[in-house]
Formats: structure tokens, sequence, C-alpha cells
């Protein structure tokens, strides 16, 4: 049975480190970490979590975009498990959007990511997968790549000024429509 695993808050060293390779993804260890994120990301709305977030440095994480309280906008796609992540290529255009972080909760932030990207990883499955993303899960892709790198959102804003809390968050966000 896969367990709720509690998450790192900003604070905790573990989110600072450089996070280590997955040995073999067939690994019954990585598996059940792989579900564990699964089902804890679910349970905390995101839409996406790496593992050094539940106290587990390896380059390892969760893309698991869909509409949600946290993100109503977020397209829905079949929840991914990401192992080894490089970053290939990045679009030369970059635009800001709205991030928060599992780990920094009652924050969010303008942050300024690449449009495109495109990705190599392993599945859990251990095959190896090329692809390119844009937008919103450019976005993701590259938010949980820095957490395997100890990098999160706030070290990426252009100003302190796109640092909001997430009551004034809403309050943007209602005053859109
Ligand atoms: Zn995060």
């Amino acid at each position: 049975m896969p367990i709720l695993r509690q998450i790192a808050q900003l604070g905790q060293p573990i989110l600072r480190w450089v996070a280590e390779s997955v040995g073999d993804p067939l690994d019954p260890a990585v598996q059940r970490l792989i579900d564990d994120l699964l089902v804890t990301v679910a349970e905390a709305d995101g839409v996406g979590i790496a593992a050094p977030q539940v106290f587990e440095s390896f380059s390892l994480f969760i893309v698991a975009s869909r509409p949600n309280p946290r993100y109503p906008q977020a397209p829905r796609i079949e929840p991914l498990a990401i192992i080894n992540p490089e970053i290939l290529w990045r679009s030369d255009e970059t635009e800001k959007g709205w991030e928060g972080c599992l780990s920094i909760p009652g924050l969010r932030g303008l942050v300024p990511r690449h449009r495109k990207v495109g990705l190599r990883y392993l599945t859990r499955k251990g095959e190896v997968r090329e692809e390119e993303y844009e937008g919103f899960l450019a976005r993701v892709f590259q938010h949980e790549f820095d957490h395997v790198r100890g990098i999160v959102f706030v070290d990426r804003l252009d100003s302190m000024h796109d640092l909001v809390t997430e009551r004034e968050y809403w309050r943007i966000q209602d005053g859109k429509d």
C-alpha cells in the first residue's frame, strides 16, 4: 500500500541538495517511492512533486497535472514518473507564470520559465523517453527539475515584488474574471 509522505518545508536542508541519480528504476524501493509520491501529490492538490520534497534525495519526480483547487486551470494528463531527467534544450522565449510549491505553503510567485523544453528521462519501466513540452507543462517540468538540483521557485524570481501571499494571489485571479 502506498503511504502519504511528509512534505519537506523550505528550510529543510535536503531541499537544497543536488539529488543522486537513480541506479535502477525497477528497484522495488524506487517503485514504492513512486507510488508514495503519486498518492502524496494527489492528496496535497499538487501538479508535481519531486523526491527531495519527501526527504528522498533522488533525481526523480512526478508530473501529475490536473485541475484541482490549487490549480483550477491545469491541463489534465496521466500522472508521469520522471527518472534521471535531463533538459536537452530550452526555447529562447521565456514567459512569466504563477507558481506555488508544496514545500513553500502560503506563497505564490510570478516565475520566468522557458516556454518550451526538450527532455530525456527514464520511465518507471526503465524506458528512455525524449519529449518536448510547452506552456504550463513545460513550467511544471522546469519547476520539478529544479527541485532535484536544489533550486526552488523563489530563487527564479526576477524581483521579490513578484512574490505574493496565497490570499492575494486568489484576489488577483478573481479580479481577472
Ligand atoms: Zn515545488
